[in-house]
């Protein structure tokens, strides 16, 4: 009989409770023992480790956030604090780890696998490479088309620009997606360098093509985040002709209930970790790849970042007509 640990790290995602859940039972299902991680490696580290059964990941799954808690644990990239962690688990006869997060957390859990601890990820943040999507995307998109619906019928009454800015860090996959989604007119993203006066002109250039409203997407990892926008469109308020209302959606993109989307894909990607595991398969990350669930290494996946499809960037351009 195996026994295994499940943790979950660093941004929490709608959806992770779903993931915990899909572990937990199908792990059960294999006639595992199943031990959960308090606060990601923080807890790892610190040695609190419970057994999960099947009634406490009830309830949960619609719920945004983790139960497990998260954790930043910057001494987790010191060796002697793995093999710490590698030491807590092994007491237990714990002899894998499912670890549920992005890619920091994955960066994490492959400098595990290289001390020879078998770990397998399931995948948070949508620029990890090894899926095409990732548990806690849709829901943050939604969130953020929201935001935009509702900007857009205030935007038509006055004559004011607003810009979104959305969650991603130096990825701007959301904002690319939410302005898609949005139908808005400027997506502003940390891929493609811009200016203020770009920003400002394409606004302009929308209320002269006869718009009702002018209405941008900006990444939070901009290098002109909505910040430094506001703040120059302030200073050169009279020259530019119309004022700039950004809306940091901050923190508020991660909270509230999973969708049905990420509920699903939450829930495949851990049933996916728990069969490859039982495959034999480790130092791996779960994802869904073409439609299907897949397993990547690790050692592929650490470090390196997806990046912004061209096509969906070129196509943002057509759309903002
Ligand atoms: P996310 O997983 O959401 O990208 P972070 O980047 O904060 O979040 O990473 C979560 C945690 O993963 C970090 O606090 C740290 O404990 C661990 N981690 C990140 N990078 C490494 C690394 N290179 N080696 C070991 N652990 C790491």
């Amino acid at each position: 009989m195996k026994r295994v640990g499940v943790l979950t790290s660093g941004g929490d995602a709608p959806g992770m409770n779903a993931a915990i859940r899909a572990i937990t039972r199908c792990a059960l299902d294999q006639k595992w023992t199943v031990f959960g991680v308090r606060r990601g490696y923080a807890g790892l580290i610190e040695n609190d480790i419970e057994p999960l059964s099947s009634r406490e990941v009830g309830g949960i799954m619609q719920l945004g956030g983790t139960v497990l808690g998260s954790a930043r644990c910057p001494e987790f990239e010191l060796e002697e604090r793995r093999r710490q962690a590698i030491d807590h688990l092994g007491a237990r006869g714990i002899e894998a780890l499912f670890v549920i997060g992005g890619n920091g957390s994955q960066c994490g859990a492959a400098a595990l696998t290289d001390l020879g601890f078998p770990i397998v990820g399931v995948a948070i943040d949508n620029d990890l490479v090894g899926t095409d999507i990732s548990v806690g995307v849709d829901t943050a998109l939604n969130i953020a088309l929201e935001a935009i619906d509702r900007l857009k019928t205030t935007a038509t009454s006055h004559q004011r620009a607003f810009l979104v800015e959305v969650m991603g860090r130096d990825s701007g996959y959301l904002a690319l997606m939410a302005g898609i989604a949005g139908g808005t007119e400027v997506v502003v993203i940390p891929e493609i360098d811009t200016t203020p006066e770009a920003v400002a002109s394409e606004l302009r250039s929308a209320y002269v093509r006869g718009k009702a409203h002018a209405l941008g997407v900006v990444a939070e990892g901009a290098s002109y985040d909505g910040e430094k926008l506001a703040a120059y469109f302030r200073e050169h308020r009279a020259r530019i002709g119309f004022d700039l209302r950004v809306t940091v959606l901050g923190h508020v993109q991660r909270g509230g209930r999973p969708t049905a989307f990420d509920r699903v894909l939450a829930t495949r990607l851990g049933a996916g970790a728990v069969e490859s595991l039982a495959r034999g398969e480790q130092g791996v990350l779960i994802g869904m790849v073409g439609g299907h669930v897949q397993a990547t290494p690790l050692a592929e996946v650490a470090g390196n970042k997806k990046i912004v499809d061209p096509g969906l960037l070129q196509l943002s351009r057509v759309l903002e007509a």
